[in-house]
């Protein structure tokens, strides 16, 4: 068989914009018998047989009909679990979803949009994708947002995005200074990820009602081991929530399919399943932490379910590529200032014993 041409790198089909599109990577999922992953902070666990129920239910009633376009079920079931009013809750298709609209309904002003530099790398693909200006405020010595770094004149900037915990470093900011965030910027949106608040640091939906610009985002796709079902939700006040149902509706009517919907209602109707297997993250993350520093990294504080850790003596890359010929995958990033450090994301207590003994191995 003769090889298939080279895709071009651009087209003379193409929009003009998509030729300088830089998209993101996300982590890689090969089929490998026996692979112990933790490249891309999935949870070890799987999710609650509840949402296996919901899921077989709805898939066998109702698929010939469209889902309800506006998750109300769902929003409902958010809104019980996080203590608001289904008005206040936007259900999205994974929250990268919920994110590209939002930067969309909130942060083309024509002005830089506030962000550290090292966070999650998909908030600078939606400023390219939306013409969005980013400016990248640098975490300190300790790989910590500074908020007072985020202080600019009133009305110079689109906005502020911010992961809490921080992505890649785990750190967690106090609600505190999430509120001086949202001081220091009353005219904007002042967006808050939460992709990993449930694994332990303090969420900012208690100051929803007292900031009109406060959104903050979460995800199924991680403490409710969900990633595989695709959704993420957005808390704000109705002003915001509205926003984002008018992008939403100009875009896809449709976006949570009836599997979905019925699936990740469920997932917040079982807080029992949620709480164990959350404290099993939790627990696993701080004994994995006491081991590397025993092996010699320098493992900063996390609050989320991935460790973030750099050997005194050893190559980042290099160590991910000798774990990835024993089928251990961990995330490195070739990025300035971050390309020292591996991502690890925590595992099931036997991963994890399965990563320390070989990266003892490796080490020795
Ligand atoms: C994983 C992650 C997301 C994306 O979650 P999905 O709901 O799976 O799209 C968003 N933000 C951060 C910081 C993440 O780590």
């Amino acid at each position: 068989m003769s090889a298939l041409p080279q895709a071009e790198p651009t087209s003379r089909f193409w929009s003009p914009q998509i030729c300088s599109l830089v998209p993101y990577v996300p982590g890689e999922q090969p089929r490998i018998e026996g692979l112990v992953k933790l490249n891309t902070n999935e949870n070890p666990y799987p999710p609650s047989p509840r949402v296996i129920e919901a899921i077989a239910r709805a898939a066998s009633e109702g698929l010939q009909l469209y889902p309800d376009p506006s998750s109300s079920a769902l929003r409902g079931a958010i809104a019980t679990a996080c203590g608001t009013t289904l008005d206040h809750v936007f259900a999205g298709n994974g929250s990268d979803e919920v994110l590209a609209l939002a930067f969309h309904a909130f942060f083309r002003h024509g002005m830089p949009l506030l962000m550290p530099d090292i966070s999650y790398s998909f908030y600078r693909v939606y400023c390219d994708l939306y013409g969005i200006e980013p400016e990248c405020v640098p975490l300190d010595a300790q790989m910590r947002v500074d908020v007072s770094d985020y202080a600019r004149a009133s009305g110079q900037v689109s906005g502020v995005v911010i992961a809490n915990p921080n992505a890649p470093t785990g750190i967690a900011l106090p609600l505190a200074d999430i509120e001086r965030l949202l001081l220091a910027h009353p005219g904007r949106v002042v967006l808050v990820d939460e992709a990993y608040v449930d694994f332990g640091a303090e969420s900012a939906l208690a100051l929803v009602d007292r900031h009109p610009n406060l959104l903050v985002v979460q995800t199924l796709s991680k403490s409710r081991s969900l990633a595989g079902l695709r959704v993420g939700f957005a808390i704000g006040q109705r002003h915001l929530v509205e926003a984002l149902e008018r992008v939403k509706d100009s875009f896809n009517s449709y976006p949570l399919d009836r599997v979905a919907q019925a699936g990740a209602q469920a997932a917040f109707e079982d807080v029992a399943h949620f709480e164990r297997t959350r404290r099993a993250v939790i627990d696993s993350r701080d004994t994995l932490a006491a081991a590397l520093a025993r092996l010699g990294f320098e493992v900063l504080p996390s609050a989320a379910n991935f460790l973030f850790v750099r050997h005194r003596a050893h190559d980042a890359a290099m160590l991910a590529a000798r774990l990835r010929a024993q089928a251990i995958l961990v995330r490195h990033f070739r990025i300035p200032r971050i390309e020292q450090y591996l991502r690890i994301t925590v595992g099931t207590p036997a991963q994890c014993d399965r990563l320390v003994a070989v990266m003892a191995q490796l080490l020795a």
